[in-house]
């Protein structure tokens, strides 16, 4: 007679990925490219070296990496980069993800964007799959963006916003709160996203990679500065939303509008972290903030046809999951600095 538990244990390949602190991890971040057509200054130095195309990961390749850890249990997965829609065939690379999606073993494909190809891409995008976009945007003023991204376009980039809004993909836009730089504009970005109906999440700063002169403790303006500003003008309803990651939610009660705090310097999100980061050269880092990696581009090109070293390779890096970042301004000297660019890992 069949053992019927048999059906219900996973395969013992396929058991999902749990790390030591009993997080399940269950959200992948995907860095397809290095590249970008913007030198954002928090990003990246405007002179970037960027990596020789034979070190990237192919689009098959990350095609099956991806498929691995759907197996393994991944049902969230977000595009970054670098900027993931600079990255020629890509759509080809959705759609064939768009599989996973259509089984239901995959329930979202997300992008972060600067949004500097939307007007052109939107509409591919949403016939795809794709439901919900990041849109990275840090002023209104079109002086100031250029200043901040050295090399972007802003009427291209409102134009993309705006066409990805009317072919129905949900926005939420990403701003990085900069002192000095977008203090002034903090209720006109809430409100024009509340008038648009965006969501729009605010980032602290993050010391990663040599970006050149800047001063980054002088770029840090705190988000619980940030907060009791909104406060002066705004009715704030904690909520107790989470999505494993590292924001913290609220509701403006007077425009009803979400919004995001990711504050990886003034507060620790890492108890329920619940995502690992693979970068566009296959390897997989357990925590943004830690310099701990595993390359799992070799296991993946070795065995062409066999996963399971590559599996054994995640396992045992999920075991080595850290508990937390050491990001810490606190002493005002950076602590914790990872020397690794924004643009590799992915934000
Ligand atoms: N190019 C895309 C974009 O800009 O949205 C995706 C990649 S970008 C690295 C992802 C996010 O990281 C963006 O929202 C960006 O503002 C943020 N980011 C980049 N460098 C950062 C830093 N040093 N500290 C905090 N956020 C950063
Ligand atoms: Fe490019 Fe995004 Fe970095 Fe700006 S933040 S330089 S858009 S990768």
């Amino acid at each position: 007679m069949l053992n019927e538990n048999l059906f219900a244990q996973p395969l013992d390949q396929f058991k999902p990925l749990i790390d030591p602190y009993m997080r399940r991890i269950n959200y992948l971040r995907v860095s397809v490219t290095d590249r970008c057509d913007f030198r954002c200054q928090y990003c990246m130095s405007e002179n970037m070296v960027f990596l020789p195309k034979k070190d990237l990961m192919t689009l098959e390749e990350l095609d099956r990496l991806c498929t691995i850890f759907i197996q393994l249990g991944v049902t969230n997965i977000r595009l970054t980069g670098g900027e993931p829609l600079v990255r020629r065939g890509l759509l080809d690379f959705i759609k064939n993800m768009s599989r996973h999606l259509n089984t239901g073993a995959l329930s979202e494909l997300t992008l972060t964007t600067n949004g500097s190809q939307l007007t052109r891409l939107s509409k591919p995008l949403y016939d795809l799959g794709v439901r919900r976009l990041n849109v990275s945007l840090d002023t209104l003023d079109p002086d100031k963006f250029k200043q901040v991204t050295r090399w972007g376009n802003f009427s291209k980039v409102i134009n993309g916003i705006m066409t990805a809004k009317e072919c129905g993909l949900k926005i939420k836009i990403n701003t990085v709160a900069l002192k000095g730089f977008n203090e002034n504009e903090l209720f006109d970005l809430t409100s024009w996203c509340a008038q648009n109906e965006f969501d729009i999440t605010f980032i602290e700063v993050m010391p990663m990679g040599d970006i050149g002169n800047e001063n980054r403790i002088g770029q840090f303006w705190s988000l619980k500065n940030l907060r009791q500003r909104l406060e002066e003008r705004y009715t704030l309803i904690d909520t107790p939303e989470r999505s494993g990651g590292p924001a913290t939610y609220i509701k403006v009660w007077e425009t009803n509008q979400k919004i995001g705090f990711i504050t990886p310097l003034t507060h620790n999100f890492c108890e329920s972290c619940n995502r690992v980061r693979v970068t566009c050269t296959g390897e997989l880092f357990m925590c943004l903030g830690q310099e701990d990696k595993v390359d799992l581009k070799t296991p993946l090109r070795k065995y062409p046809n066999d996963d399971r070293p590559t599996i054994e390779t995640i396992r045992r890096a999920i075991e080595a999951k850290p508990k937390g970042h050491d990001f810490d301004y606190s002493r005002q000297t950076i602590q914790g600095q990872v020397t690794r660019y924004m643009n590799h890992t992915g934000g």
